[in-house]
């Protein structure tokens, strides 16, 4: 249970900062959990809170702002109209794509660090990839009729213009309570986003891409892996082909620059920075911060995410993962080394639609364990109607005193 004076205080510390930056995760967080992302919906009230924080705020997903599928076009249907979200400035600003879409809140997106070779090959993956989902799933369901195919592969396939991503959800559907049958789509689908992989690297782009697996156990020989599905917990459910460098943990120290940039007048990390010139390890990006950042430009972050996993491994140890641990462990270890309390907060997405572990244990089994380096400071048991409600309400509450200032 959370304890309230301590959430007030945090509330207290968060409204009465001189300089504070929310960087927030969008899925599980602020929309709903679906099996089928192009029925994600966003609250209204939301947006205009959003607006609200100005630049205080900034959104870091590994979806992406434009295309069809974009979350640009999430925020036109909830507010009905293509045009008002331009002219009144109310997409959600920030860096999409983990880290390589960036767009201010008129909805003008740039993207920097990436090659034409690397645009090219990434358009031709969603071909690539539905030639194979059609093999794939006659092979897991061999009485699936090719109109059942069709209908899966339009659902499973997100053609995206920087990270081509295969979505199980599905195909999960098909296979009932087959638990078995559920770790072959996952095992036949991580193999293959190998096999593309491959075809990257014979066509000379080996150091281009990586594979990011939502949600996974954390990193073996620099790869991530794979979370089986078991009878409580689905697993991994999707699949993306990234740029390498197209991190959580690198798009947080892009979102500084500009934050800084913006405030002080000048970048502390030049005008000309991307997720590709980010130092490799989180040590090695904390000393780059620690020597181009001062600490009276460092505002106090607070960390918003909906998927970190802790899984207990037979030899009883933790595998450590979830496509949220990065950027929130590296906002915490910013706070201690520049003495300020960041904040991490921790959105339960468990009651979406899809089968995620919950914060209702004791022990946040499945998601974190006692000797978890990373410290959740409060979570929202509540999911995202009750982080929405309480974004919406820092949010006037921080508009006004900054009014005041
Ligand atoms: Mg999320």
């Amino acid at each position: 249970m959370r304890q309230e004076t301590n959430f007030l205080n945090f509330q207290k510390e968060i409204l009465n900062a001189k300089n504070i930056l929310i960087i927030q995760d969008i899925d599980g967080v602020c929309i709903p959990l679906v099996k089928d992302p192009m029925t994600r919906k966003l609250d209204k009230n939301y947006i205009y809170a959003a607006k609200l924080l100005n630049d205080e705020f900034f959104v870091l997903t590994c979806g992406e702002h434009e295309g069809f599928r974009g979350v640009n076009r999430i925020i036109e249907r909830s507010l009905n109209s293509k045009i008002e979200p331009h002219e009144k400035h109310l997409y959600l600003r920030g860096l999409a794509a983990c880290g390589v879409e960036f767009q201010e809140s008129e909805g003008k997106t740039s993207f920097e660090g990436i090659s034409k070779k690397e645009l090219k090959f990434l358009s031709e993956v969603p071909e690539l990839m539905r030639i194979k989902f059609r093999k794939i799933s006659k092979n897991l369901f061999p009485n699936i009729s090719e109109k059942n195919i069709y209908l899966n592969e339009k659902k499973s396939i997100c053609d995206t213009k920087f990270s081509p991503t295969i979505n199980f959800n599905s195909l999960f559907d098909l296979a009932l309570d087959d638990l078995n049958k559920k770790r072959s789509i996952q095992l036949s689908f991580e193999k293959m986003m190998n096999e593309i992989l491959n075809e990257a690297e014979s066509q000379g782009l080996k150091e281009s891409f990586f594979l990011h697996i939502s949600p996974n156990l954390g990193l073996k020989n620099h790869q991530e892996i794979i979370k089986l599905s078991t009878i409580s917990d689905i697993g991994s459910t999707d699949i993306q082909l990234l740029l390498k460098g197209a991190q959580k943990d690198s798009g947080v120290l892009c979102l500084l620059n500009k934050f800084v940039g913006k405030r002080t007048g000048k970048m502390p990390f030049g005008n000309q920075f991307n997720f590709r010139d980010c130092p490799k390890s989180m040590k090695e990006k904390i000393l780059f911060c620690k020597k181009f950042i001062r600490k009276e430009d460092m505002p106090l972050i607070i960390g918003v995410g909906d998927t970190v996993t802790s899984q207990k491994m037979t030899n009883g140890r933790y595998s450590r993962g979830g496509s949220d641990r990065s950027f929130l462990e590296i906002i915490q270890l910013l706070g201690e080394n520049y003495n300020i309390d960041n904040k991490i907060i921790f959105v339960d997405s468990s009651s979406g639609e899809v089968c995620r572990p919950s914060t209702n244990t004791d022990n946040f089994d499945g998601i974190t364990d006692e000797k978890d380096k990373l410290k959740f400071d409060t979570v929202f048991k509540g999911g995202t109607s009750e982080y929405i409600e309480w974004f919406i309400n820092i949010a006037q509450k921080r508009f006004e005193f900054r009014r005041k200032l």
